[in-house]
């Protein structure tokens, strides 16, 4: 084994452990998170920060988040290998590519086109045909696609988006984050049952704002 290969299993390793000692503790969860190499995920100047558990710029003032947040919000969402799951913020595209090892098919929806543009190319070059990504409003959700089992939001609402709650199946699961500022949010839980819905507050969490509209670009 070469010196280089032997790093990059380490890195890995550590990266891995990084999200153990987080309390990412599903297998599934885990197993998805070592196929997908978040290096694909981050370019230019942090480049060589990928492997660390923080957030990172990418274009379009966005962040791709800290991976033991992604770990621990996909293991909330709880996915089984028939679901079909909604994301509502692409960013990098990194969150999307896990779920594709783990349902059946993804729907994610950016809006800014010069984000879903790489995702997009990323997907077709690895591959994978399970992922389809739109540039688009995400938080009205995607009517002609509903309902979906498992909904996932990467950016932060003041609440859970009405359009989103009513595409969820009945049984199905979203997760959020939710707060009246940039400082102060929560992951939230959603579960629609046949009276309702049950809210579970997980953790506090700091993500970009969900916006309304269009991005400029
Ligand atoms: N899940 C991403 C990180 C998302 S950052 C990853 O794995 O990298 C939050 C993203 O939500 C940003 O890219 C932002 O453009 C997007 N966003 C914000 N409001 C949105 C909306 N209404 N519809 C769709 N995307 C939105």
């Amino acid at each position: 084994m070469t010196e280089a290969t032997t790093s990059e299993a380490e890195r890995k390793m550590q990266f891995l452990y990084a999200l153990r000692s987080k309390g990412v503790m599903n297998g599934r969860v885990l197993t998805a998170m070592e196929k997908v190499d978040r290096g694909d995920f981050v370019t230019g100047h942090f480049a060589d920060r990928a492997y660390e558990d923080m957030p990172l710029p990418i274009a379009c003032g966005q962040t791709i988040s800290q991976p033991s947040v992604v770990g621990l919000m996909t293991q909330a969402l709880d996915v089984r290998p028939r679901d079909k799951v909604l994301e509502v913020g692409t960013g990098s595209g990194y969150q999307a590519a896990i779920l594709s090892h783990l349902a059946r098919r993804v729907y994610t929806v950016d809006r800014h086109a010069q984000l879903t543009r790489p995702v997009k190319q990323y997907f077709e070059a690895n591959h994978i045909s399970n992922v389809t990504v739109v540039t688009g409003d995400g938080s009205f959700g995607l009517p002609e696609q509903a309902p979906f089992e498992r909904i996932i939001v990467t950016a932060a609402a003041e609440d859970p988006p009405g359009p989103l709650l009513a595409q969820l199946q009945m049984g199905g699961i979203m997760v959020v984050p939710v707060g009246q500022s940039d400082a102060v949010q929560s992951l939230i839980k959603v579960t629609r049952t046949e009276q309702g819905f049950d809210y579970e507050e997980l953790l506090p969490v700091r993500f970009v704002p969900l916006l309304e509209g269009l991005g400029q670009n």
